[in-house]
């Protein structure tokens, strides 16, 4: 029986984990890369080296994957890439409004007008 997580309250909380989860992932791929060094050597195949390296990418891939996922809380857009070119898993900001962890949302963008200096 699998228990649903409900949603975080803190939407940067859940940008936070989905990070831990990019990191672990490609700690572990790195890990059985180079794992497959000696393994490689005790058998005297290269095979070995390819196995290791595509774990390597797909760990990389499998463990993006939540944080390519993850909504803007300022604009609802995607958080790391726009959906064509512009892409970056390691950004702090916004790709699209430029609001990151510890701003409320799109007040605190750069570059952006708070919703109350909009009436002024
Ligand atoms: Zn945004």
């Amino acid at each position: 029986m699998a228990s649903e997580r409900p949603p975080s309250p803190d939407p940067w909380r859940e940008l936070k984990r989905r990070r831990a989860i990019m990191g672990c992932a490609a700690l572990a791929g790195l890990a059985l890369f180079l794992a497959s060094f000696p393994l490689a050597r005790a058998l005297r195949t290269d095979k070995v080296l390819y196995a290791g390296l595509l774990l390597f990418i797909l760990a990389q891939v499998w463990g993006s994957l939540p944080l390519f996922d993850f909504r803007c809380p300022g604009c609802g857009e995607t958080f790391v890439h726009d959906g064509r070119w512009r892409r970056n898993a390691f950004t702090r900001r916004c790709i699209h409004c430029g609001c990151g962890p510890g701003s409320p949302g799109r007040a605190a963008a750069p570059g952006r007008t708070s919703p109350g200096s909009e009436r002024g």
